[in-house]
């Protein structure tokens, strides 16, 4: 009996050792919110799914939960189905000025910009603001010569506009405010915010977040996406969480919610992260009356997904599958 009990003891505590040893990463990314239409759908699987590959990939080379949001993110920067780097939408003066925003689980250390006009790689300069310097936060001039001082090689602005964007810009000032979406052509919908979340190899947890703001946006608007806290919130002891939010109220609601703190303080509470995520991205749409969307780890690598708007493109690996959806209620997988 004694012996029973010792040989019992021991494979309880051996199987604690391997539970908290080394954890399995794992990478979930966003590539927007909002009235996403049927003609954009494969495109967006395309991006999310690259993006989502790219981020694994640095995870499994030993690369941390920062190196693999990044890639993600950087990846969907240079894909023009998504409203981040090129094929950002523009500002009333047809301009791009992007912001990004990335933050560090184990710290809570964080770097975000924001008017960033002409550099390819907004969420790879916030990340520089996040490693290089005593701030969170830098905007504008600031954030250009910052970007000019480490060694980010400047675009000529015009360079980052899309065809799509100058359509979707020019549609919004001859029909007004009434097709005021994030990309202006409610036929054509959304192009989208990007995000990404990520747990590495040593438990940490990074989320990145990257956007080009809303069409026809006044000069000088900021919204959601840099904001730690609304757009991104990473925290080691709890999880990590990237949100978007598209159609007629913009980044502006998911701001005013704090949105991405919410729900880390749900999950603080004892809620799992799906049901956090749901219960969040639900009460900010019945209390403001606007859609959106958010990705959610939790520190034990348990999913949450959720958006009030119709769709939002996703895509995840665990266990050497990817997981992609954009309809409700939509999981499809395939091989790694
Ligand atoms: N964050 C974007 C904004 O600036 C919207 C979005 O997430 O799609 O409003």
């Amino acid at each position: 009996m004694l012996k029973q009990i010792i040989f019992i003891s021991i494979c309880v505590l051996f199987a604690l050792v391997i539970e908290s040893g080394a954890m399995k990463p794992i990478i979930i990314v966003h590539g927007g919110a909002g009235d996403i239409s049927e003609s954009r759908i494969q495109g967006k699987f395309d991006g999310v799914k690259v993006a989502v590959r790219a981020g694994y990939e640095k995870l499994m080379n030993g690369g941390s939960a920062l190196d693999s949001v990044e890639a993600a993110v950087v990846s969907m920067e240079l894909d023009e189905n998504f409203n981040a780097g090129y094929g950002s939408v523009l500002n009333l003066n047809g301009e791009v000025e992007m912001e990004a925003s990335i933050m560090w689980g184990q710290d809570l250390i964080s770097g975000a910009v924001t008017l960033i006009k002409e550099f390819q790689h907004p969420i790879s300069i916030a990340r520089k603001v996040l490693t290089d310097t005593p701030h969170s936060f830098l905007g504008g001039n600031g954030a250009k010569l910052f970007a000019l001082e480490k060694g980010f090689q400047q675009v000529p602005p015009e360079s980052l506009i899309s065809e799509s964007a100058k359509e979707a810009l020019n549609d919004f000032l001859n029909k007004g405010d009434d097709q005021r979406t994030e990309i202006g052509r409610k036929d054509e919908g959304g192009v989208g915010t990007v995000g990404a979340v990520a747990i590495d190899a040593d438990g940490h947890i990074a989320v990145a977040t990257s956007t080009g703001g809303i069409n026809g946006k006044m000069v000088g608007r900021i919204g959601d996406t840099p904001l730690i806290g609304g757009g991104t919130y990473a925290d080691d002891n709890v999880g990590g969480i990237s949100t978007t939010d598209f159609f007629l109220g913009h980044g502006e609601s998911i701001l005013k919610y704090c949105l991405a703190h919410t729900i880390i303080k749900l999950m603080e509470g004892g809620l799992d992260a799906d049901t956090a995520t749901r219960q969040a991205v639900n009460g900010m749409t019945a209390r403001l009356n606007n859609t959106a969307g958010a990705i959610t780890l939790s520190k034990n690598g348990d999913v949450g997904i959720h958006f009030s708007s119709k769709r939002m493109a996703w895509a995840y690996v665990k266990n050497d599958k990817v997981y992609y959806g954009i309809e409700h209620d939509q999981t499809l997988e395939e091989p790694l």
